[in-house]
């Protein structure tokens, strides 16, 4: 899964119209090549080009509508690891190991209904969610890992930790050693023969 989070694009892709707030619009999940590409349109060019048959093309996954609400520029506060921070840096790092904190945390931000679950699909033999950002309109897939009960005491305090004390810093980087780079020879003008004197 290569995007594992998609922001809800700010103009309708199929007529390219940029949305007005509070507008609403309808996006469509497609499975291109292996990853789940999302489509948003606006109203008009759903039920002229999408509305009938829309889950019969090809690669469709899910569909469902939203209210956009254009982004709102306030900076970003500084705050300690929320469930919402913590997830997002998680998915981005990718992680096979990091699956099961993904799952807890998304599991905990639907409960806070700042995700809403719109649709589960499997994926070779893998079940896959898909959650949108009840506020920007993100779509979040998640895979679920599939976790024993047993499991799940040991992911949720490996959750908490990660809240309290935020994701180890990466270890540092070995310094760069200085490359040794050969000097160049110079190129030596004695070589080359000494230009006569223009005597006049
Ligand atoms: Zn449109």
């Amino acid at each position: 899964m290569e995007w594992s989070i998609q922001a809800r694009s700010h103009q309708c892709q199929a007529c390219g119209r940029t949305f007005r707030n509070k507008e609403r619009l309808h996006t469509l999940l497609r499975d291109e090549r292996n990853a789940y590409l999302r489509v948003d349109v606006c109203e008009s060019c759903w039920a002229e080009h999408y509305a009938e048959g829309a889950n019969h093309q090809r690669g469709f996954v899910s569909c469902w509508k939203s209210l956009y609400s254009a982004p709102q520029p306030t900076p970003e506060p500084i705050r300690r690891e929320t469930a919402e921070t913590l997830l997002r840096k998680l998915l981005e790092l990718n992680a096979p190991e990091h699956a099961p904190a993904c799952f807890i945390l998304a599991a905990m931000l639907e409960r806070k209904r700042l995700l809403k679950m719109k649709s589960q699909t499997t994926e070779q033999d893998r079940r896959l969610l898909i959650y949108e950002h009840s506020k920007t309109g993100e779509v979040f897939t998640i895979s679920d890992p599939n976790l024993q009960l047993d499991q799940l005491e040991g992911v949720q305090r490996g959750v908490a930790r990660l809240l309290e004390h935020g994701l180890e810093p990466p270890p540092p980087t070995a310094p760069e050693p200085p490359r040794d780079e050969p000097v160049a020879p110079s190129e030596s003008p004695a070589s080359s023969p000494a230009e006569p004197p223009n005597h006049e």
